[in-house]
């Protein structure tokens, strides 16, 4: 009866919410499948997950880890959303320090398998002397990874900037140019202003080198090059495991602020408002913003603009929108300085395109609503994303200047209306309806997580043992 065996999986992601919640979509999926997930993370983070379906409860089991106290970082931070960026170091270091844990937690319950994120280096290691066979689940698209290399490849490029060429072996059409601010800004002066200790280079390759199979949140439809490529560079296997399109992200339900914002969705027409976000991190700077406000200004389109924080990208400058901006636009826009029930905004009939920083949990959200993709981006795996939607003509990347990377309103105003308005622009509203069979079907996810436990299953020494 080893088909009746069922797996214990332990999961592991990084401490943002743009990788728990697809940590969790696929802990919900594979427990649904009747397997058993034990997901480890800290104790506030745990609290602040989305509550799940009372049919997966029991077989989701959450494992809060305290995170040790380190220096800079204030108590009560635990998530990326918790600090601005530059103090982003010292929560990596936190979460460094749970290796004596982690290593205790799976010393005593020995899961079947154990996935884990790009930044715990020392987990393969760990897991390997334990035997406990393990993969680097990747909330990163496989172009992201593919775009790294090997770990030895990463060893020879030594500067962020010899990441603006594509390398030889990416799928890329030599024809395309890249630049600083278009690339994985994974680099930590890129993104923190702070040199890390460990840096996110070396994350990546020991993950990739160190797991027995990669997992991709992506599918062989969308990147098949890319999937491949990785398979080939890495000598291992790469599972896609699907976009796993998010569900029921927000628990509050039906707040008073839903209610609001749904009654102005509603007065507007169908496919006419651009909603423009910018995910959980990314924060333009003041001459970015205003340029994001007059271009929206200029569009002449209906916009709602989730603004959650006025500070800037070190949380010490406070940015302005320009002046008489809002009194200008109050008829046809709105500036949501709230967390945005973004799901279900982008849910709404009245929502004709997206203008967002090219998170990926953005993107697969949007493309789960075909909404099309107007894309802007900031840092980390953004620039690439855009790039590859770019190049695919899944999304349109609003032109930068090409020395300094700077962008203008009037290029965002025109690229606002090529994508939700202009004849021209069909093609991308074409495409979203195209892409949402790939990114919000449920049986193309289910068949994805299916083959992927097979393939846990198969591995598994418990289930394939011949005695
Ligand atoms: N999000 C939201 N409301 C907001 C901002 C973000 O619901 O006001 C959600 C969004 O739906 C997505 C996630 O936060 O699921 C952002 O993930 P993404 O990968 O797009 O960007 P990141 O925050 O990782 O840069």
């Amino acid at each position: 009866a080893s088909d009746e065996k069922k797996l214990h999986i332990a999961m592991f992601p990084w401490l943002a919410f743009g990788h728990m919640i697809p940590y969790l979509e696929l802990a919900k999926l594979i427990a649904s499948k009747g397997h058993r997930i034990s997901f480890i993370s800290t104790p506030r983070n745990v609290d602040r997950l989305p509550k799940l379906p009372p049919t997966l409860a029991s077989l989701i089991d959450f494992v809060k880890l305290p995170l040790p106290h380190v220096e800079y970082l204030p108590d009560n931070a635990e998530a990326t959303i918790d600090v601005p960026l530059n103090l982003v170091p010292f929560l990596k270091k936190a979460y460094d320090a749970l290796q004596d844990s982690m290593t205790l937690f799976l010393e005593d319950s020995r899961p079947d398998w154990l996935l884990y994120d790009f930044a715990p280096y020392w987990l393969p290691a760990i897991a390997r002397n334990l035997g406990i066979p393990s993969a680097f689940f990747s909330i990163f698209t496989a172009a992201c990874l593919g775009f790294l290399g090997t770990k030895a490849q990463m060893g020879e490029r030594k500067s962020p900037e010899d990441y603006t060429v594509p390398p030889p072996w990416a799928p890329f059409p030599t024809t395309v140019s890249f630049r600083l601010f278009e690339v994985l800004k994974i680099f930590d002066q890129g993104v923190t202003g702070v040199e890390e200790e460990v840096s996110d280079i070396y994350r990546f390759g020991e993950v990739l080198q160190g797991c027995d199979v990669v997992a991709v949140r992506s599918c062989m439809e969308f990147e098949p090059e890319w999937l491949s490529l990785l398979e080939d560079l890495n000598r291992k296997p790469v599972l896609p495991v699907g976009q796993l399109p998010t569900t029921a992200y927000d628990s509050e339900d039906d707040t008073d602020s839903w209610r609001w914002m749904k009654a102005w969705f509603d007065r507007q027409s169908k496919r006419s408002v651009v909603y423009v976000a910018f995910g959980s991190e990314a924060k333009p700077s003041q001459t970015e913003l205003s340029e994001i406000a007059l271009g929206l200004e200029q569009s002449e389109l209906p916009f709602f603009w989730v603004l959650r924080t006025r500070k800037g990208p070190a949380d010490t400058e406070v940015i302005e929108l320009p002046e008489g901006f809002e009194e200008r636009t109050k008829e046809r826009g709105i500036v949501c300085t709230s967390w945005a029930p973004q799901l279900k905004i982008l849910a709404h009939e009245s929502v004709g395109g997206f203008l967002t920083h090219s998170g990926w949990s953005s993107v697969v959200e949007s493309l789960q609503f075909e909404r099309p993709l107007i894309l802007l981006t900031f840092y980390a795996d953004q620039g690439l994303n855009a790039k590859v939607l770019d190049e695919k003509k899944i999304g349109y990347l609003i032109p930068r200047n090409e020395q300094d990377g700077s962008f203008t309103w009037d290029s965002v105003a025109e690229s606002l209306r090529l994508v939700t308005v202009e004849e021209e622009g069909k093609a991308y509203r074409d495409k979203a309806k195209e892409m949402k069979r790939l990114f919000g079907d449920r049986d193309s996810q289910n068949r994805y997580v299916d083959s992927f436990i097979d393939y846990l299953e198969s591995r598994n020494p418990s289930t394939t043992s011949e005695g």
